[in-house]
C-alpha cells in the first residue's frame, strides 16, 4: 500500500473516532442537564411553596395578612403541577383551605391541610430521587461510551504513534544512510526496499544509479585507455579494411587499411560525418550505403563486389556491415550504438576468377578451329569423291558428326559465357524483323526436329513491327529455347512457337508439351551451371544462363511459365524499335 493512502487511512479512521467522541460526550452533557434543570424547575419550587404553606398555617389565626401569604403560595402551587398525583393533592389542599376560610374555628381542617402539605412533599421529594438515579443512570452510561470510544482512539493513535514515524522515518534515514555511503565513494551501497510503495521505486532508482557509479567507478581511466590501446592495435593489425561509426554516422575509428583505400587523411577521416564526406568521396558513399539493391547478374543475391583502386592497383572487396548492438548497465532493451563496416579482401578469388574466364575463353576459342576441320573432314568423307562407306563406317561416321555438334555447341556456349563474365558481350543492335529471326531459329534446329518426329506449329504474323535487337544473339537464345523444347519434348510431340506483339514490344514464345519443371527450380534455371536434377546431363547448364544475359543486354525481359507435367513456355520480349 502506497504510503499516502496508508497515512489518509490512519488519520482519516483516528478523525472519526474523535468526531463520535465529541458526539457522544456532548449528548450525554447535554442530557445531565435536562435532567438537574427539571429538578429545579419542577420539584425544589413546589417544596419552597408547600414550606411557605406550612409557615403561613402556623400563623393562621394572626389576621389576614397570613391567609394571603397562604393563597399566593398555592395559586403558584396550582401553576406548578408536575408530578403524577400531585394535581389530586394540590386540589385536596384547596378544598380544604377553602372550608377552612368558612369555618376558622374547625379544629380538624388544619390537621388536614398540614397532612395535605406532607403529602405534596413527599411526592415530590420522591421526583426528586427518581430524576436523581436517573442523572446517575445517564452518568454511567456517558462514562461507558466515553471509554469506549476514548480506547478505540487511543489505540489507533498509538498504533499511529508508534507506526508512522518508523514507517516514514526508517526509509528515510536509509535512504540518507545510502546517500552518504555513495557520498563516501562506496558504490556497492543498496537500498533494499522490498515494497511496492514509493520507497519501493525510490530504492529501485537508487540501486540503477549506483550500479551506473560503480560501474563508472571500476572503469579506471588508465585501464580504459590500456584497453582502447590494445583494441586500436588489433584493429590496426588487421589486413582487412574496417570502419566504425556511431549511431549519428560519425566516423569513430578507421584502420590503416581503411584509411589507405579510402585516400583520404586520418585527421581528416576521424571525427567526421560519414553522411558529409559521402558527398564528395564516392568509396565513402558506396561504404555507408545500407541497402545495395543489387543482385547477382543471374537474380541470385550474392554480395556485390567493390572494385577500389589503391596501392597503384586494383583490389576487390565484399563489405558487410554489422551493427553494433549493446544492453546499458541498468536498462533492459537493446539499443544500436553505431556499425562495424568490414571489407573482405577478395582479390586473390578475383583473379583466379579472371584466369578461370581467360583459360576458358582461351580454350574454347583454341577448340573451335580443330572441331571446324574435323566437321569439314566429315563433309569430305560423306561426298562421294572420296570413295564409298560402308554401313558401319557411315554409323560411325554420323556418331562422329554428332559428337562434334555438341563438343561445337558446347565450346560456343563457354566462349559466350566467358565474354559475359568478362563483360565484354559484344552486341549489334539494330531494327530486326521478328519473323526472319524465327525462320532463321526454326531452319537451324530442323535436323533434330525431324530426327525426334516433332511437329512444329508457328503462330507468327511476318508483318509485326521490328524490334531492337541483335539479330546474332537473339537467334542464338532462340535456338537454345527450341534445341530445350526438342530435347524435353516426346517423340512426335508438338512445339508451339509464337510472336505476339504486346504494345511496346514484341513477345517470343516457345512452348513445348514436356515434363515441365518442378516450382522448386523455376527460379534457378536461369542460373549458370544449374541443371534440374535428373534431367538430361548431356548439356552445360549454361544454355539459359547466357540467354538471360543475352536478352537483358538487349534491355529486354525473359521467362518462364511451367508446370510439373504440363510442358514449359519459355519467352522473351524485345523493345519495337
Ligand atoms: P542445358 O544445357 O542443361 O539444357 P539450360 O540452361 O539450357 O542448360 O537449361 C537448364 C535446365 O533447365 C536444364 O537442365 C533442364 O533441366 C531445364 N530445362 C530447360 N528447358 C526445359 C524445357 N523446355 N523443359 C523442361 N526442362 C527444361
Amino acid at each position: 500500500m502506497k504510503i499516502k493512502t496508508k497515512l489518509r487511512l490512519g488519520l482519516g479512521v483516528l478523525f472519526l473516532m474523535i468526531l463520535a467522541l465529541s458526539l457522544i460526550a456532548a449528548g450525554y452533557i447535554y442530557a445531565l442537564k435536562e435532567d438537574t434543570e427539571n429538578i429545579l424547575q419542577d420539584n425544589y419550587k413546589t417544596l419552597d411553596y408547600s414550606r411557605s404553606m406550612f409557615l403561613a398555617m402556623d400563623e393562621i389565626h394572626a389576621g389576614p395578612k397570613a391567609w394571603t401569604g397562604f393563597e399566593r403560595n398555592l395559586k403558584e402551587q396550582q401553576l406548578n403541577v408536575t408530578e403524577p398525583g400531585e394535581g389530586a393533592v394540590t386540589r385536596k389542599i384547596a378544598g380544604h383551605y377553602n372550608a377552612l376560610k368558612k369555618d376558622t374555628d374547625n379544629p380538624q381542617l388544619p390537621v388536614l391541610i398540614r397532612n395535605d402539605l406532607a403529602e405534596l412533599t413527599r411526592i415530590n421529594m420522591e421526583a426528586i430521587r427518581a430524576k436523581s438515579d436517573k442523572a446517575l443512570a445517564t452518568v454511567r452510561s456517558a462514562f461507558i461510551w466515553i471509554a469506549l470510544t476514548g480506547t478505540v482512539c487511543f489505540l489507533i493513535a498509538l498504533t499511529l504513534l508508534i507506526n508512522l514515524p518508523g514507517n516514514i522515518g526508517n526509509p528515510i534515514r536509509d535512504l540518507t544512510e545510502s546517500i552518504q555511503a555513495i557520498a563516501a565513494k562506496k558504490y556497492a551501497e543498496r537500498l533494499h526496499f522490498s515494497g511496492k510503495d514509493e520507497f519501493g521505486e525510490l530504492a529501485s532508482s537508487f540501486n540503477t544509479m549506483a550500479e551506473k557509479l560503480e560501474e563508472y567507478n571500476n572503469s579506471n581511466l588508465s585501464q580504459i585507455l590500456i584497453e582502447k590501446k590494445r583494441i586500436e592495435a588489433l584493429i590496426n593489425n588487421m589486413h582487412e579494411p574496417v570502419i566504425g561509426l556511431d549511431e549519428n554516422k560519425k566516423i569513430l575509428f578507421a584502420n590503416e587499411e581503411a584509411v589507405k583505400i579510402s585516400g583520404i587523411a586520418a585527421t581528416d577521416l576521424l571525427g567526421k560525418s560519414a553522411t558529409e564526406l559521402a558527398e564528395q568521396n564516392d568509396l565513402i558513399r558506396a561504404l555507408i550505403r545500407e541497402k545495395e539493391g543489387l543482385h547477382g547478374s543471374m537474380g541470385n543475391p550474392a554480395a556485390p563486389s567493390l572494385k577500389i583502386y589503391a596501392d597503384d592497383k586494383e583490389s576487390y572487396f565484399e563489405k558487410e556491415i554489422v551493427d553494433i548492438m549493446i544492453v546499458p548497465t541498468g536498462e533492459r532493451l537493446k539499443k544500436c550504438i553505431g556499425q562495424v563496416i568490414l571489407l573482405k579482401n577478395i582479390t586473390p578469388f578475383k583473379e583466379l576468377d579472371f584466369a578461370k574466364t581467360n583459360f576458358i575463353a582461351t580454350v574454347s576459342h583454341e577448340l573451335k578451329t580443330p572441331i571446324a576441320s574435323i566437321k569439314m573432314s566429315l563433309q569430305l568423307l560423306e561426298s562421294r569423291q572420296t570413295g564409298d562407306l560402308n554401313e558401319e563406317q557411315k554409323q560411325l561416321m554420323s556418331s562422329i558428326k554428332e559428337d562434334s555438334d555438341r563438343l561445337l555447341k558446347i565450346t560456343g556456349e563457354l566462349l559466350n559465357m566467358s565474354q559475359v563474365e568478362t563483360g565484354n558481350i559484344q552486341l549489334n543492335i539494330q531494327s530486326s524483323s521478328p519473323y526472319a529471326i524465327l525462320k532463321y531459329a526454326v531452319e537451324a534446329v530442323r535436323t533434330p526436329l525431324e530426327q525426334k518426329q516433332i511437329e512444329l506449329v508457328v503462330h507468327a504474323d511476318e508483318q509485326l513491327a521490328d524490334v531492337k535487337a541483335d539479330m546474332e544473339k537473339t537467334a542464338w537464345v532462340l535456338i537454345n529455347f527450341l534445341t530445350n523444347a526438342v530435347r524435353y519434348s516426346q517423340q512426335e510431340g508438338r512445339i508451339h512457337i509464337q510472336l505476339t506483339s504486346t504494345g511496346e514490344g514484341v513477345k517470343f514464345h516457345v512452348q513445348d508439351e514436356g515434363k515441365g519443371i518442378d516450382s522448386r527450380y523455376r527460379n534457378k534455371i536461369f542460373d549458370r551451371y544449374f541443371q534440374v536434377p535428373g534431367s538430361s546431363k548431356t548439356g552445360t547448364g549454361l544454355g539459359l544462363a547466357i540467354s538471360k544475359e543475352f536478352i537483358e543486354a538487349q534491355g529486354g525481359r525473359i521467362g518462364v511459365n511451367s508446370e510439373i507435367g504440363m510442358g514449359s513456355t519459355f519467352y522473351f520480349e524485345l523493345a519495337k524499335a
